[in-house]
């Protein structure tokens, strides 16, 4: 399949900085767009343990990624693409079958 996708990261000329993150997609449901599920533990000193936090990041798919619910995704920090969004899906980590 030809990518048109001028907001690709391997097709198109977006490039990314920053941090970047592997997470989970919970949602798939609109056009070109994910929603990312990362998690990450914080250290809290007062208690000695550390605290399990996960946030959710809406990220630009690129349709060429097939990005699906459930794929294991790599996130990278860009531009501002929309209002909500300024993450980039770089590659798919694992397929779940
Ligand atoms: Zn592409």
């Amino acid at each position: 399949m030809e990518c048109t996708d001028p907001r690709c990261p391997v097709h198109g000329g977006l490039k990314y900085r920053g941090m970047q993150f592997t997470g989970k997609v919970v949602s798939d449901k609109a056009k070109r767009t994910v929603i990312v599920e990362v998690d990450y533990a914080r250290y809290v000193y007062k208690y000695e343990r550390s605290l399990r936090k996960r946030s959710r990041i809406p990220a630009h798919s690129p349709e060429c990624m097939g990005v699906k619910t459930n794929d294991l995704v790599n996130i990278a920090e860009t531009r501002r693409l929309s209002k909500t969004k300024s993450f980039v899906v770089t590659g798919v980590a694992n397929k779940e079958k």
